[in-house]
């Protein structure tokens, strides 16, 4: 594709080639619209330089000669104020002159033609396109009006000049005296002239590259005061030393790697000044190759329900950094993991859009949440103090993954914790599989209980007779709660049932909830409760209420409370409904079954009144207790504190 002229003004040597027409199209585009993040150009240029010095070490193990006299590997960065140049310097693999032709004179990326097609000369848009599709060694001209590239490749002979302003042409020239690798000197812009700078190029270099698992190097600093402190390229009393670490932490082997050294890069990557609850560090290799370290931080961020909080993991590619934040990789009720990807699969250049729609991507994070999920179980199993912890910290994101997260819904429900009626106290929790461990004999659901706060849950009437009975109920007062019991029907294939609702069978007896779809199966039931209803205490008491419920009966559940009241299997939950009510919607009216417990002595003695009046008094004061006994708002409190300081004078006045 390239076009050759022999310039006899000049050496001999010197060639003057044009860019492929892609090539031109590419650089153009690039310098144009990548701008606004320009320093990514060092990213790129070390990263070609890793990969140069990569190439050479793994010929190396067949050729080692190749390494002559520098068998140590190094990227170099100096650059010269006055002169305005900046040079990234490796002794890698280098290139030959036919290489160079090719490598920085063709796009040999296949598509790269119908890519260009697609651009629409829009700038924003295109950047991001051109994003996706790799910015490498052009991005030198994002800082230099002129680029030249010194190389000799391992075991050559020949040095090869390279030089272009990025337009139209380059020139090449054969050279001598130069040392094995490749030396990339930008010449830089006025605008960007402050990348001629010692703190600033450091930065950059911490920032991207700091687990390259090169030394990248920079001459050392004069000792402050020194009047050639500036004059750095030629003070030759200057050493290089090491700017990054050199050796990515999560690129050792698990063996290697001290505990401490885990804590310590834990603080570095989350920012965090405690130690880490736990971590894993994981390789995987196969189809697809990627490196996992990840952590689970000992305390919740005070942003944890914030949205718009940053969250997801540090991205590497080979070792490059990409990006920070990359929330693709966890699912959002995983948001509080910290800690490290790096993938050998994925494009340097990859964008967070690209990220969304990858389908490695979305490998990695199935992989990563099922390997959270397994740290998390094995925590539980054998370390539960620490577990109990983590829970206490965490818990309730845990149970938004519980409700969301279908294909996880048996792993994470596993880990659900809940206070019961048999658990001392809201801190003290149990598993499901806990719970099962212990059920009673005949017993078929799992029982549990919402309400706004542990005391409400713990001490409401629906759970009389389960305590009478010595069966457990979940106790669940957090606000995720009976969402989450509207996604969570079963827990190995034991079904969840709700002590609040209409249809509560006790252990032993015929669930008639489960027979309601039969038609005849209902009957006995049915005919059972209508009865009960009839009766004529059931009878004054509706009259009593009148509109107040849907239905009045005598209770199963109740063995101390006089009433309670019940919601009808459809109807929406007490907390639910608060939060809809909250957050501005208007909800349809929804009428409780009022239960009362004939046995009950205030009962007894309300069915010899024959004050009418009086009656419906007493029952509307047994409603409304009800409805406060389970964490309800009244909704006429002044009424009811009348009629409550009514029978305290008659009392008192008896
Ligand atoms: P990419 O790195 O994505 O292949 P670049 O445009 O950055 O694209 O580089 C093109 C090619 O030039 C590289 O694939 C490599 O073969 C060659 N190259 C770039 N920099 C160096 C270097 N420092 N040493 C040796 N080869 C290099």
């Amino acid at each position: 594709m390239s076009e050759t002229t022999n310039q006899s003004e000049q050496a001999e040597t010197v060639e003057t080639h044009n860019f492929q027409t892609e090539a031109k199209q590419l650089l153009k585009l690039m310098i144009h619209s990548l701008y606004s993040n320009r320093e990514i150009f060092l990213r790129e240029l070390i990263s070609n330089a890793s990969d140069a010095i990569d190439k050479l070490r793994f010929k190396a193990i067949e050729a080692p000669d190749l390494l002559g006299d520098d068998p140590d590997y190094h990227i170099d960065i100096t650059f010269d104020k006055d002169a305005k140049t900046l040079t990234i310097a490796d002794n890698g693999i280098g290139m030959t002159r036919q290489e160079v032709i090719t490598n920085l004179g063709t796009i040999a990326k296949s598509g790269t033609a119908e890519f260009l097609a697609t651009l629409t000369g829009d700038q924003a848009k295109d950047a991001q396109l051109i994003g996706q599709f790799g910015v490498g060694f052009y991005s030198a001209f994002m800082v230099a009006d002129e680029v030249e590239v010194r190389t000799l490749g391992a075991g050559a002979e020949q040095g090869v000049r390279w030089r272009s302003a990025g337009e139209d042409a380059y020139e090449l020239e054969d050279i001598d005296g130069l040392s094995r690798g490749t030396q990339v000197i930008l010449h830089l812009q006025e605008d960007a002239l402050d990348f001629a700078d010692d703190f600033r190029l450091r930065s950059v270099v911490r920032k991207y590259s700091d687990h390259i698992g090169v030394p990248v190097r920079m001459l050392q600093q004069t000792p402050p005061g020194d009047p050639d402190s500036e004059e750095q390229a030629q003070d030759t009393t200057l050493e290089f030393e090491a700017v990054n670490s050199a050796k990515a932490l999560w690129t050792r082997s698990r063996s290697e790697v001290e505990d401490e050294e885990y804590k310590e890069f834990y603080k570095h990557v989350s920012h965090d000044f405690e130690d880490p609850l736990s971590w894993s560090h994981n390789r995987v290799e196969g189809k697809l190759e990627y490196t996992s370290l990840l952590y689970i931080p000992k305390r919740a961020p005070f942003d944890l329900y914030n949205r718009e909080a940053p969250r997801g993991l540090k991205l590497y590619v080979q070792r490059v950094f990409i990006m920070d934040d990359a929330e693709q990789f966890l699912p959002l009720y995983l948001r509080f993991i910290k800690g490290v990807v790096d993938s050998n699969d994925l494009p340097l250049n990859v964008s967070r859009e690209i990220l969304q729609q990858d389908d490695r991507v979305t490998s990695i994070r199935n992989a990563l949440t099922k390997r959270v999920l397994s740290m998390l179980d094995s925590m539980a199993k054998k370390e539960p103090e620490q577990y109990q912890a983590f829970w206490d910290e965490f818990g309730e994101v845990l149970k938004e993954g519980a409700g969301e997260d279908f294909a996880n819904r048996e792993a994470l429900s596993k880990l659900l914790r809940f206070a019961t009626t048999k658990t001392d106290g809201p801190a003290k929790t149990v598993s499901l599989d806990a719970y099962l461990e212990r059920k009673a004999e005949n017993q078929e659901s799992i029982y549990y209980i919402c309400a706004e706060t542990y005391e409400t849950a713990s001490r409401s009437p629906h759970l009389e007779v389960f305590k009478d009975k010595d069966v457990e109920v979940l106790l669940m007062f957090d606000r995720i709660d009976e969402w989450l019991m509207s996604m969570l029907t079963q827990y190995n294939d034991i079904s969840f049932v709700d002590v609040m609702r209409d249809d509560v069978s006790l252990p032993g007896e015929v669930n008639s909830a489960e027979d309601s779809d039969d038609a005849e199966g209902t009957e006995g039931t049915k005919e059972g409760a209508e009865e009960d209803e009839t009766s004529p205490l059931a009878e004054r008491i509706t009259t009593a209420l009148a509109d107040k419920v849907e239905k009045v009966r005598p209770s199963k559940r109740l063995t101390q409370s006089p009433a309670c009241l019940v919601l009808a299997d459809y109807a929406m939950g007490v907390q639910m409904r608060k939060i809809m009510e909250a957050s501005g919607q208007a909800m349809p009216e929804s009428k409780p079954i009022f239960e009362f417990n004939p046995e009950h002595p205030l009962l007894q003695r309300l069915d010899s009144e024959s004050d009418e009046d009086r009656f419906a008094e007493l029952v509307g004061i047994l409603f409304d207790q009800a409805s406060l006994a389970e964490g309800g708002t009244l909704a006429d409190p002044g009424a009811y504190v009348e009629r409550l300081n009514r029978l305290l004078l008659d009392l008192l006045d008896s």
